[in-house]
């Protein structure tokens, strides 16, 4: 099995202190998100593929340096692949990015549009698209809602990569959380475009929504589209995969549609990274 969403960061250094506060109250009790290698692999251990990033994100206070990303899996070669986060608001993001990719060996690159405050088709982006699709280099972009306070909903929804695959049909890239809630919005935006994916991680604590998406994702026929992801350590993996696992569960004593049992194991065992061309 593969996973496509893991984060590595060390919350006191790479958090703001209001980010902080506000993911406390998100979670309704303090949490320290601090990734701990030992505790990672061990939650890692059903996986042969590992994708790993932090987070460049100034307006919403997270940044995480690609260095700290490049050491966390080198300290697994093989398994773990790191991602390189970039900030188009940022001063000198170009050159921090190229440095990622050839100087540390970084795989992919980690956009957080509603976390930095840019809109995916700001022009400032075109540079690090282009970029990417030249080198084949897979772009991971939340996409979707979140808590922080500051990160602004209108660069959350899915529809806004349209114009982008539009516009760069070979570059490969995975809408996060199958852009909870616009979870159908996101579905027909991957429908549209060969290279577009969606990962499924964090959404299987909302039961309900997570069934309505896989149904609605076997309706539209996307759901080889789909990869999988668990957002560590927001999101846990034997949790991540019981959750997909069980999502018919609910529906006992109805006659509600089921979520195939053969798409959910094509979903579990899913070669993720030969699509995103790792
Ligand atoms: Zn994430």
């Amino acid at each position: 099995m593969q996973n496509v969403h893991t984060h590595t960061w060390n919350q006191s250094d790479h958090f703001a202190p209001e980010t902080v506060r506000e993911t406390d109250v998100s979670r309704g009790f303090p949490i320290d998100l601090t990734v701990q290698f030992d505790a990672f692999m061990a939650d890692m251990a059903s996986f042969d593929k590992v994708i790993v990033f932090g987070m460049k994100a100034r307006l919403n206070g997270y940044w995480v340096p690609d260095e700290y990303v490049a050491e966390f899996v080198a300290r697994a070669p093989g398994k773990l692949y790191g991602f390189a986060g970039c900030d188009p608001t940022q001063h000198g993001y170009m050159e921090e990015l190229r440095y990622g990719i050839e100087g540390l060996h970084l795989s992919g690159v980690k956009m957080g549009p509603i976390y930095a405050g840019f809109d995916p088709r700001d022009p400032r982006c075109d540079a690090v698209y282009a970029y990417c699709q030249d080198h084949g280099l897979p772009i991971m972009t939340h996409s979707g809602t979140t808590f922080n306070s500051k990160a602004p909903l209108g660069f959350s929804r899915p529809w806004l990569w349209d114009e982008v695959a539009i516009k760069y049909p070979n570059l490969r890239m995975v809408l996060a959380h199958v852009g909870h809630p616009f979870c159908e919005e996101c579905l027909v935006v991957i429908r549209k475009h060969p290279h577009l994916f969606a990962d499924i991680s964090a959404l299987y604590y909302r039961p309900w929504q997570f069934y309505n998406m896989l149904i609605a994702a076997q309706e539209y026929k996307v759901m080889h589209k789909l990869l999988f992801g668990t957002d560590y350590p927001f999101a846990l993996s034997p949790d991540s995969i019981a959750g997909l696992r069980h999502v018919n569960d609910m529906l006992a004593g109805t006659a509600l549609p089921r979520v195939s049992a053969h798409v959910i194991d094509e979903i579990l065992n899913r070669d993720s990274f030969s699509l995103l061309g790792i």
